[in-house]
């Protein structure tokens, strides 16, 4: 049975943290966070599901896929402590949507302005591929994060077509009308999503390739494409950024 549904952000957050539906994933983060990678050996590894970050009014919302094993798994925060991280919020610090470039653990002070990451898996996943079902059973985290946000939430970047295809379902279920055909992901995907229930605007819906190594590496994504993306949500968000 799946507990009340949290009343806030941090609430949201804590309950998130201490999940253990999925008994793969399970597993895995915790034997990630016992085995180490050799350069974390000294570190205290999370090794739990990692939680949304950034604030409970947040206008622009970033969703990914799921932690990296020894980023989020290790530091507890989204995209902190990996390579994906470091375009991440480099590029959220060039558009004035974070208050630094860098993401090094969690109390290293960045702070996002009036944005939030989250992810449609909460946990870390073998080869960074959750499974079906995985997805499914986190979506209701997902479900409850959307609800939390709807009165301030205006536009959402999804970054690769993994969290593109988690998000559109749980987008309907929350209350926005999905076009049919469903509008398909691509870097610079745009949609707006019109209001299907009560207390829900209209709301942009952005794609962008994920910031992994295997993109950003390889030029597939430049830091000017992210920038890009990340610069027109923020003014459909009505957030005043460079
Ligand atoms: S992936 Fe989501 S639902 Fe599964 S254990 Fe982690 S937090 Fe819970």
């Amino acid at each position: 049975m799946l507990p009340r549904s949290p009343r806030s952000i941090p609430e949201l957050d804590a309950v998130i943290a201490d999940c253990r539906a999925c008994p793969r994933l399970v597993a895995w983060r915790e034997k990630v966070a016992q085995e180490k990678r050799a350069a974390f050996r000294d570190q205290e590894y999370w090794g739990r599901p990692v939680p949304g970050f950034g604030p409970g009014d947040a206008a622009l919302l970033i969703v990914g896929l799921a932690p990296a094993a020894h980023g989020g798994n290790r530091t507890g925060r989204m995209f902190t402590g990996d390579r994906s991280g470091d375009v991440l919020f480099a590029a959220l610090h060039a558009v004035g949507l974070a208050n630094q470039p860098t993401a090094i653990h969690r109390d290293d002070g960045l702070a996002l302005h009036r944005t939030r990451i989250t992810a449609p898996v909460h946990c870390a996943p073998p080869d960074n591929k959750p499974t079906p079902a995985e997805r499914d059973t986190c979506g209701h985290w997902l479900l409850a994060e959307l609800a939390l946000l709807a009165p301030t939430v205006r536009a959402v970047v999804v970054l690769g077509a993994f969290g593109w295809q988690a998000l559109l379902p749980v987008l309907a279920e929350s209350g926005w009308a999905i076009p049919r055909p469903r509008p398909r992901f691509g870097h610079g995907a745009h949609v707006e999503l019109a209001p299907a229930a009560p207390r829900r605007a209209p709301l942009h819906l952005f794609g962008s390739y994920h910031v992994s190594q295997q993109n950003t590496f390889t030029g597939r994504l430049t830091p000017a494409m992210l920038e890009n993306v990340l610069r027109t949500a923020a003014r459909q968000a009505g957030i005043g950024c460079g």
